[in-house]
């Protein structure tokens, strides 16, 4: 009978794991705006600002994966680590360039914690002048966490040309960053995407762990391997998608930076927002342009954060001379915010469908 039993608390237990359905457990705050959240017995998620990072702890070795925005945030987690699980930090992955994922690679570098990021990451921050993780990683590393391994892949360009996987073996827990989305969440920003690769990625992500039993997206909800097919179906749509859209000429724009109000059939204001009805706007930054056609925008002329609900979005890269247009898309709800000078601008959307 006792066998029985102990059988049946096993297989609940068991089966409880297995279960797809996200976020079980819930989180709990260790500093103002950092929750932690325990995934298996030797995994935990880290979440600031829905920004989502990974801590992985084998004997009295851990290994963290992804900063939070700031260095006093990441200082916060480091401090939480060593002190409460009384592990000593032997790695910090850095999974893509974003300021989400190592802005707070400053305060790694000053705790003296190794930083190991995937080698076009490394060159990257070095263009852009921003921290430089310090070990490049080949497209497939191992990194050693007590007795145990974690796997880092470069899988090909998605939400970024850099971003990186990381895969735990004993686990079963796969970090996609931001290559994986979290389930009917905002689509991220696209700014920096090459949403042609996008869903090839992905599928590459799931030939390699799509055993994984939790998965975890670089924002949002975690859940199970269905992540990684919702993702391959939401780019899908765009890996055909050919770039000859018709394009506004902005040879004589190239230099310009902020936004350009190309046309509207009415402007308002409200404080520092500007209101423009049946406007073809233009925002740059030194890489590229965006151009949002839409019923209404709106413009805050001291953040330049340009905000609509919906409309017709088209991404171009800044050549020489000319621009060529990335991608296109109608979109659901469209933020586009300038991070800073050397990051650009961040172009989150809702949702979008592929011209
Ligand atoms: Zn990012």
């Amino acid at each position: 009978m006792r066998k029985f039993i102990i059988f049946w608390a096993t297989l609940l237990a068991s089966l409880s794991l297995l279960l797809p359905s996200a976020q079980s457990s819930e989180g709990f705050a260790i500093s103002e705006g950092i929750t932690i959240t325990q995934i298996t017995k030797n995994t935990f998620v880290h979440s600031s600002d829905n920004n989502n990072g990974l801590i992985y702890i084998s004997g009295k070795e851990a290994l963290i994966v992804s900063t939070p925005q700031t260095d006093r945030q990441t200082q916060d987690l480091i401090d939480w680590i060593t002190q409460e699980k009384h592990v000593k930090i032997v790695g910090y992955v850095i999974d893509r360039w974003h300021p989400d994922a190592m802005g707070g690679l400053a305060a790694v570098h000053a705790n003296g914690i190794p930083s190991y990021a995937y080698v076009r990451t490394q060159q990257i921050a070095q263009q852009k002048g921003l921290p430089v993780p310090q070990q490049a990683m080949d497209e497939r590393a191992i990194i050693h966490v007590g007795d145990q391994t974690v796997e880092c892949a470069f899988l090909g360009k998605a939400h970024t040309e850099d971003g990186i996987v990381v895969w735990l073996p004993n686990e079963q827990v796969l970090f996609g960053g931001n290559e994986i989305r979290n389930y009917k969440g905002w689509v991220g920003n696209i700014g920096d995407a090459n949403l042609k690769d996008w869903a090839s990625t992905a599928r590459r992500i799931k030939d390699l762990y799509g055993s994984a039993r939790i998965v975890i997206p670089g924002h949002g909800p975690f859940g199970g391997a269905e992540l990684i097919e919702y993702t391959i179906d939401l780019f899908s749509p765009f890996s055909n998608q050919i770039n000859d859209a018709p394009r506004p000429d902005l040879s004589d724009l190239l230099d310009q930076r902020a936004v350009i109000v190309v046309k509207a059939s009415e402007s308002s204001e409200d404080g520092d927002i500007k209101i423009f009805k049946d406007a073809t706007i233009l925002s740059s930054d030194a890489t590229k342009y965006v151009r949002i056609e839409a019923p209404v925008v709106r413009w805050n002329i001291k953040t330049n954060r340009v905000d609509s609900a919906k409309g017709h979005l088209a991404i171009f890269d800044k050549t020489p001379g000319r621009a060529v247009l990335r991608a296109s898309a109608a979109y659901t709800k469209l933020i586009v915010i300038p991070v800073n000078e050397q990051v650009g601008l961040a172009v989150i959307v809702k949702a979008m469908t592929p011209d």
